[in-house]
């Protein structure tokens, strides 16, 4: 199916684009008050654009491109998102809730609520790992940058979250974000405008299967963006039965990529551990994976598998999890366990419930 409306999405533009689109060129700056700050759903309500600027816009631009087809919330204050796109095909994004608990200056302790927004980046995947249900749909298509951004503000507008509140963005709903780089890249720098959503690219995370020549790339692209490595084996021959990526980028080549990535001062490089039951939750594996690491500022999250049907592979035992965890720490690598957010929201696909907040939050510390 074709775009019905044929009209171009407001969000794929910078403000420098628009600016470019539009007469003259400062209403991009309050076009996009009005959008990322304002939330307004119709460019009738831009209130301070004149009146022919306002019906040109609503000819040329589409203002609201996803449909929520869904939205599933969870118990702990999670929600899970189905949209459709302008053509009908469909995404998935999560919101994840944390309370975190701050000191005042004052001395008083106050709660907060944190918010980390799990966003896809193409429908379907061509990665193919043998675990994920993306890839069992296989590739359809990249989103647009337009199409990444306005994932977000849909959760913001749906939950009436104010433009200046802080939130995290993890790239790690559908897809593989460095097989979409520039799309993910222009979307990356749509939410740092100061003028519109300002989520700084140090609140950004990437995730990645490992692709080490787009790893390099996007390091020369020095965005400020943080990188989270989707590991899940410490031997090329499993991660090759696991991840067929690695057949093109083995484990060296990432380890060589992660090293030349530019990593904010205060950051660390995430790495995701995929563990599954008999299959690398051994100890040889975390001794491997703790001499792969050796000279990098690495975090580690690790993560259940979660089982769906027709799966071969089995969810962990939690000793073993903590066997694995214990042996990290001890040798003085980050390493967190994260439990499920929303284990209660129906898990369509395999992987969003389980990814969580420790990309935004793990990497800053
Ligand atoms: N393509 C990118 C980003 C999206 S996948 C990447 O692979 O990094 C995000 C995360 O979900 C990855 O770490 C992936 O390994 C994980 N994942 C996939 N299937 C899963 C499952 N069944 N259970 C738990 N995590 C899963
Ligand atoms: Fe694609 Fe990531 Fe799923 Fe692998 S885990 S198939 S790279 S979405």
């Amino acid at each position: 199916m074709s775009n019905p409306t044929k009209k171009a999405i407001i969000h794929d533009f910078t403000k420098e684009e628009l600016g470019q689109m539009v007469q003259p060129p400062f209403r991009a700056k309050q076009i996009y008050n009005w959008v990322y700050h304002k939330h307004v759903d119709m460019f009738h309500e831009m209130a301070n654009l004149p009146k022919s600027l306002r019906a040109e816009l609503e000819e040329r631009f589409e203002l609201h491109p996803l449909r929520t087809v869904s939205r599933q919330e969870s118990r702990d204050g999670s929600v899970k998102y189905l949209f459709a796109l302008p053509d009908g095909h469909t995404v998935e994004a999560v919101l994840l809730l944390m309370k975190e608990a701050q000191y005042h200056e004052d001395g008083t302790l106050k709660h907060h609520r944190r918010y980390t927004v799990c966003i896809s980046s193409q429908v379907g995947c061509k990665v193919g790992c043998a675990f994920c249900l993306t890839a069992k749909g296989g590739f359809v298509r990249n989103l647009s940058a337009g199409e990444i951004v306005a994932q977000v503000l849909e959760i913001y507008k749906d939950r009436g979250i104010p433009s200046n509140h802080r939130v995290n963005l993890v790239y790690m709903g559908m897809g593989e974000p460095l097989d979409n780089l520039d799309n993910v890249a222009k979307a990356v720098r749509i939410f740092a405008d100061m003028d519109g959503m300002s989520i700084s690219p140090n609140r950004q995370t990437i995730s990645t299967s490992g692709l080490s020549a787009k790893i390099e790339r996007l390091g020369k692209m020095d965005l400020g963006v943080n990188l989270a490595i989707s590991l899940h084996a410490v031997d090329d021959a499993l991660r090759e039965r696991l991840m067929p990526i690695n057949k093109a980028y083995n484990i060296a080549s990432i380890m060589e990529a992660v090293r030349n990535f530019p990593v904010n001062q205060r950051k660390k490089v995430l790495f995701e551990y995929l563990v599954i039951k008999d299959v690398n939750d051994d100890l040889d594996s975390a001794r491997k994976l703790v001499k792969l690491l050796n000279g990098i500022k690495a975090k580690v999250n690790l993560i259940y598998f979660n089982p769906y049907p027709g799966t071969e592979f089995r969810r962990p035992e939690p000793e073993a999890m903590r066997r694995f965890q214990e042996y990290l720490l001890g040798k003085g690598i980050l390493c967190t366990i994260r439990e499920s957010k929303g284990l209660d929201i129906s898990a369509a696909c395999g992987q969003l419930r389980e990814q969580q907040l420790q990309a935004s939050e793990g990497a800053s510390r």
